[in-house]
């Protein structure tokens, strides 16, 4: 791999690395609270740079949503266990009303204690969003199986 060091890169802080970067650019906020956002250079090489990366953006946007729908569950579901105990159905359109880009998926729940009916939503990146798990609180770790369709 040709790399080539221009003046401009000569100017900056060369890491060979992400994770270098990354590293410096925490010590950077700590010390200083600068945020700097390491990138990927023509030179083959990372530097820092105070402008946001289109990743970090798009980080932040995903952070932005998920804070959302936890703030829409707060409001909008009762969270004692017990008043969410068999409701996913009920919430979970209302849910999806709400926010149109999230998928209904019904399936089972699956934890050490058990198998249980149950529907939640899934984000475009197929993250989970649940918004009666709290019922499932004293069940420990939960997988979520979609149902196969027959
Ligand atoms: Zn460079």
């Amino acid at each position: 791999m040709s790399k080539k060091v221009s003046a401009v890169c000569k100017s900056k802080r060369i890491y060979d690395s992400q994770l270098v970067a990354k590293k410096y650019a925490g010590k950077a906020k700590r010390k200083y609270g600068v945020v700097l956002h390491p990138y990927r250079c023509d030179c083959g090489n990372y530097h820092l740079s105070s402008k946001p990366t289109k990743a970090y953006k798009g980080e932040q946007r995903r952070y932005r949503k998920l804070h959302m729908y936890h703030v829409w569950i707060n409001y909008n579901v009762p969270q004692m266990p017990s008043e969410q105990a068999d409701r996913s159905e009920e919430f979970v359109p209302l849910m999806a009303a709400a926010f149109p880009e999230l998928k209904i998926v019904k399936g089972v729940i699956k934890s050490k204690s058990g198998c249980y009916q149950h529907t939640w939503l899934v984000t475009p990146k197929d993250e989970v969003i649940d918004p009666t798990a709290r019922q499932f609180h004293l069940l420990g770790e939960l997988e979520y199986k979609p149902a196969v369709a027959d």
